[in-house]
């Protein structure tokens, strides 16, 4: 369910091309104004190489874009995404850690392609033609390629068959912890945000001890408005970031054509976005 309206319109997750988004980063920016956001985050998987792209098309429009990135991290085998915003992207330790992510999912997607490939006509090339040079590759351009062999109607249904991480064809890529993540983030200027941190219910939400530590190494915030975080999940979130006075935000994680969710279906309170900002020290936010 989208959030409450807010007078002003605040998204604050969106990928582009440069990862998994099927929009490049100008055109996410138009896609942007034509939904009558205000401000916008760019938040591309492990990478920010769509930040000057987005700067650009923003440039005269009035709409304010903030930079940021959805960094993958990883608990044993459960993907954990943190978002962070306004952080220096000259930053050397990022710029390895995201260089080492990068790499390695591009590894992980070529042995998955490869063992699809024993059981679909699928080669690496097709994965290629559906991402563009030096992209973030993940599973959706394994899934764009699987659609565009007509072996899956559209991405979504090639996620929930066979690149279901039950599926046999799967495997995780590395990435660093949490605490890690958000240590590096934070340490950049940046400001954390655990993403999408409530899909799996109330029990799947982080539990409290570990909240802590997370807040300890600098999480700033929780994304609580988000379309996969359940009731119940939400329920558990408002509670920690009430108790432990942490930013609430609300996003759509808009990647265009690759998703249903549309920008601006959940949206960030202005006094939420201020303490980003008045928190964050890595870098300015774009105003157009
Ligand atoms: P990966 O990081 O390579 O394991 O792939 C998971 C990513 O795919 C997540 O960040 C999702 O946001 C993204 N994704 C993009 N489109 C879809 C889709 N239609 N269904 C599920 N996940 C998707
Ligand atoms: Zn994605
Ligand atoms: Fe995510
Ligand atoms: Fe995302």
């Amino acid at each position: 369910m989208p959030s409450s309206p807010h007078s002003r319109s605040i998204d604050l997750h969106t990928h582009s091309s440069v990862s998994d988004g099927t929009e490049t980063p100008t055109q996410l920016i138009r896609s942007a104004l034509a939904a009558g956001l205000d401000t916008v985050a760019l938040t591309d998987h492990d990478s920010t190489a769509g930040w000057e792209e987005a700067r650009s098309a923003a440039s005269g429009t009035g709409l304010m874009v903030i930079p940021g990135m959805e960094l993958s991290t990883r608990v044993q085998f459960a993907s954990v995404h943190v978002l962070g915003y306004l952080f220096d992207p000259a930053n050397a330790a990022l710029i390895a850690e995201t260089a080492r992510i990068r790499s390695g999912r591009l590894h992980r997607a070529e042995r998955i392609v490869q063992r699809l490939s024993a059981d679909f006509e699928l080669t690496w090339d097709d994965v290629l033609a559906q991402s563009t040079e030096g992209a973030t590759i993940g599973r959706p351009h394994i899934a764009d390629a699987l659609v565009a062999r007509g072996h899956a109607p559209n991405r979504s249904a090639a996620f929930a068959s066979m690149l279901h991480w039950k599926s046999g064809y799967y495997e995780p890529h590395y990435a660093p912890s949490p605490l890690a993540g958000i240590r590096m983030i934070t340490e950049a200027g940046g400001v954390a945000v655990l993403a999408h941190p409530g899909t799996g219910g109330q029990r799947a939400v982080v539990p409290e001890a570990e909240l802590r530590e997370l807040i300890a190494a600098g999480l700033a915030g929780l994304e609580i408005g988000h379309r996969e975080n359940t009731e119940a999940g939400k329920a558990v979130l408002r509670r920690y970031a009430e108790t432990y006075h942490l930013i609430v935000t609300g996003s759509s994680d808009y990647h265009a054509d690759g998703k249903p969710n549309r920008l601006g279906e959940n949206t960030t309170a202005p006094d939420q976005l201020e303490r980003i900002l008045a928190r964050a020290s890595g870098s300015e936010p774009f105003a157009g």
